[in-house]
């Protein structure tokens, strides 16, 4: 084995070069054109919304998403503690205050029942916050019913960070159409890729043309450069939409390809009960972005890092899940709904490959090593 497995590379074909070439042949190299167009079109058919608004990055789409619902200094935003920081970071930028939410162990996704003692307490407070950012953990929906409920009844507002769940489903509708606002990555290691880059999805046309507005630096639209509003240059440029395009044609296969690994991942360890493979709950259809696994640590303590070494001095990568939020330095001020499973799954879990280039004998060996470490 010479070659590394990495957690989940960009997977690259002729079909990808080719269309980066034609665009670039097509003279539509300065930053928008007709790939970028077509881009956001075939976005929004897939995830079954009107408007899809191409951006640089994930954490643009998100930083935008919540400027376009109005968040600002003073407000508070929920976001889950165990997420990827760019959640928290995007409401920083907007000089809002994060509040964090603790997970369930069901799936790793927010706890619906915290969240809600926080609303009430909030309410019964007068600080209610702005908007709740629900993130689709390692490509697992999070119970939008019940948070867009809950969201109605309180006033607040729903951005779905998605950034991890191109071709998830809840009750059979795609990620991008659960909330008002849906926000995706195509960053390197992402479901699909760009080289970096987002995407916004919604059914507002507001919403849309605003995102459009603040992300080409807020040009009023006139023939001289005028400006009422601090803008933003997030938008995504003709030749990375040429890639996405291309990558979204082929996201049934790639999504084929990570449920058939999940698969083997389920058998592999289906009979060692130290070892809890994350998998789909009632309603919920993962995109099985990383297959993620626990293991017991009163069993075994450290698994998570003798595994990682172990697959690494064979070539295979292997990460941790999110430390929470709660416990980065930088955010250890802020409020924190807690009920000790993201800390738990801080210790225990672990992010498998789950990538296109993961052969059935290189699965082998990672399941054979994840054995071999635990019993
Ligand atoms: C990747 C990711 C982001 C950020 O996306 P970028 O495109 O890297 O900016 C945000 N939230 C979550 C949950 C992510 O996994």
């Amino acid at each position: 084995m010479n070659e590394k497995t990495y957690l989940s590379p960009p997977d690259i074909t002729e079909l990808e070069i080719e269309s980066v070439i034609a665009a670039m042949k097509s003279g539509w190299v300065a930053p928008l054109g007709p790939e970028v167009d077509g881009f956001e079109k075939d976005f929004a058919a897939f995830c079954n919304v009107d408007f899809a608004v191409a951006l640089s990055s994930g954490t643009a789409a998100i930083h935008l998403g919540l400027l376009s619902l109005g968040v600002g200094p003073g407000d508070k935003v929920v976001v889950p503690t165990l997420t990827f920081a760019a959640t928290a970071f995007a409401v920083k930028y907007t000089g809002a205050t994060p509040i964090f939410i603790d997970a369930r162990m069901s799936d790793w996704n927010l706890d619906i029942d915290l969240l809600r003692d926080y609303l009430f307490e909030a309410r019964s407070s007068g600080e209610l916050p702005k908007v709740i950012i629900p993130v689709d953990i390692f490509g697992r929906t999070c119970s939008y019913i019940e948070i867009n409920e809950l969201a109605e009844e309180f006033g607040v507002k729903v951005l779905s960070d998605s950034a991890e769940s191109l071709g998830a489903k809840y009750h059979g509708n795609p990620a991008g159409s659960l909330a008002e606002i849906s926000a995706f990555s195509f960053n390197g290691n992402k479901i699909i890729t760009t080289s970096g880059g987002g995407m916004i999805t919604t059914n507002s046309s507001e919403i849309a043309k605003k995102i459009k507005y603040l992300s080409t630096q807020a040009r009023e639209p006139v023939s001289w450069y005028e400006h009422r509003e601090v803008g933003f240059n997030y938008r995504m440029s003709n030749i990375l939409a040429a890639i996405g395009r291309s990558q979204l044609a082929r996201l049934p296969e790639i999504l084929a390809h990570r449920r058939a690994k999940h698969e083997v991942y389920l058998s592999g360890f289906n009979a060692n009960e130290r070892i809890k493979v994350v998998s789909n709950q009632i309603g919920h259809e993962s995109n099985n972005w990383l297959t993620t696994v626990t293991i017991d640590s009163k069993a075994k303590p450290h698994a998570p890092e003798l595994i990682i070494e172990s697959l690494n001095e064979i070539g295979i990568e292997s990460r941790r899940a999110w430390k929470p939020m709660h416990l980065q330095d930088i955010f250890k001020n802020n409020r924190a709904e807690l009920n000790g499973t993201s800390d738990l799954i801080f210790k225990e879990g672990l992010c498998l490959p789950s990538g296109q280039n993961l052969t059935p004998e290189i699965q082998e060996r990672v399941i054979e090593t994840v054995l071999k470490v635990v019993k």
